[in-house]
């Protein structure tokens, strides 16, 4: 299980729990507890009812044939973003959420860049009734303002981050701060990222998504394999659900597509495996873009749940064996891609899940081969992004 951390949250050298000493009682409780408590029967039957009645899974495998003719090769599409609010981001928190209830809290607390996961995380408290503070750099609040509205309406209380550069960082910044303050609050992260046991409970909770791609291609090829796996990195969530149940599978090879905003070296990118170094962000070891004093280099996508500049320590741990393959996509390379399937499938992508669509012209596919891109959301949010470049 060379995939799996050890017991202190290592993958190889990434991962581990940087916390100040008085976060330790909370995430030690989390750690104690999260892996029986996922493995309960009680709360499997919760989390698989919920997935099934309330978020719509399974989500469905679908052969692309306008696609795949185009590029030559057998391509699916794992549909996330049928799932309800719009992304795969709702398998994470439901789980998050029952193991809050397990753990007996009341009141949850989460950060958010674009909102999504904001979103997301007052979804499920709405659901079950719980108290939900999500932490939202000012610029960001501005920037994206219908989800600002989702998450009031949702009944969440939004509180602005005024530090730094009042993004992402500064907003997680904030929210651990209050979590210090608050020890009886649950901290209900968004991707595989941050102290251990949260890279490793995130994938477990993403991991439906492979498992039901297993099932779904042994029924629609007879293989439960294909020969390559594509998704999105921002923290690596939706990659991590994805690569899952084939990380021991060597023959399967798996494509991280990372957002290269401008290019690569423009100075305004998001490709952290290209650009980043070994450090220590939001409580893990793992690669990150920062300057020569350390200080963490602002990243920059057009696509909003890409621009983080780290990676889980899950993917540095990927791209250091070369298990997975990183690639990355230029911000007009993604809207190219979003275009090009909206027309050739009808389906209108999330700007994330465009990046990994848009390295299909670069992989030089063939006839024989069975490709799965994991569609991580839909492209509702991006609209107004979208519709700057219709005449194309
Ligand atoms: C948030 C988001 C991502 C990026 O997050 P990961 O943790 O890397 O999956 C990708 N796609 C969509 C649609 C998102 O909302």
């Amino acid at each position: 299980m060379k995939f799996q951390p050890d017991k202190n949250g290592y993958y190889g050298q990434f991962g581990g729990a940087f916390i100040p000493e008085l976060l330790h009682p909370n995430v030690k409780e989390l750690e104690d507890n999260y892996i029986q408590i996922i493995e309960s029967e009680t709360f499997q039957k919760e989390y698989t009812d919920l997935l099934k009645h309330y978020v719509g899974r399974p989500s469905p495998l679908y052969l692309a044939k306008r696609l795949s003719e185009k590029y030559g090769a057998t391509i699916y599409l794992k549909r996330e973003d049928l799932n309800h609010t719009g992304a795969h981001k709702v398998n994470n928190t439901i789980g998050q959420i029952l193991i809050a209830k397990h753990l007996g809290k009341t009141k949850i607390i989460a950060e958010t860049g674009a909102g999504q996961h904001g979103v997301a995380t007052a979804t499920v408290c709405a659901l079950m009734g719980l108290e939900c503070v999500v932490f939202m750099g000012e610029t960001d609040i501005k920037r994206q303002a219908p989800n600002v509205a989702r998450m009031k309406m949702l009944g969440a209380k939004v509180i602005p981050a005024t530090s730094g550069s009042k993004t992402l960082k500064d907003a997680t910044n904030e929210a651990i701060r209050y979590w210090i303050q608050h020890p009886d609050t649950y901290y209900l992260i968004g991707s595989v990222v941050g102290p251990h046991p949260y890279p490793d409970m995130v994938a477990r909770l993403q991991a439906v998504i492979s498992e039901e791609m297993k099932k779904q291609l042994k029924e629609q090829t007879g293989n439960e394999n294909p020969d390559m796996i594509i998704a999105c990195v921002g923290g690596g969530s939706n990659a991590a659900g994805a690569f899952y149940h084939y990380l021991e599978e060597e023959q399967v090879a798996l494509i991280a597509v990372e957002a290269a905003g401008l290019g690569v070296d423009s100075g305004e990118s998001a490709a952290t495996s290209q650009l980043g170094e070994v450090g220590v962000i939001h409580g893990s070891k793992t690669i990150l873009m920062q300057d020569a004093y350390g200080q963490i280099v602002e990243p920059y996508s057009i696509s909003a749940g890409l621009d983080y500049p780290g990676v889980g320590p899950l993917h540095a741990f990927l791209h250091e064996t070369k298990r997975a393959t990183f690639m990355n996509a230029t911000d007009s390379e993604a809207l190219e891609a979003a275009f090009e399937l909206t027309k050739t499938e009808g389906i209108i992508p999330a700007l994330e899940s465009a990046h990994a669509l848009a390295v299909l012209p670069k992989l030089s596919l063939k006839e024989n081969q069975t490709i799965v891109i994991n569609l991580s959301g839909r492209g509702d949010k991006d609209l107004e992004t979208y519709s700057k470049h219709l005449e194309r």
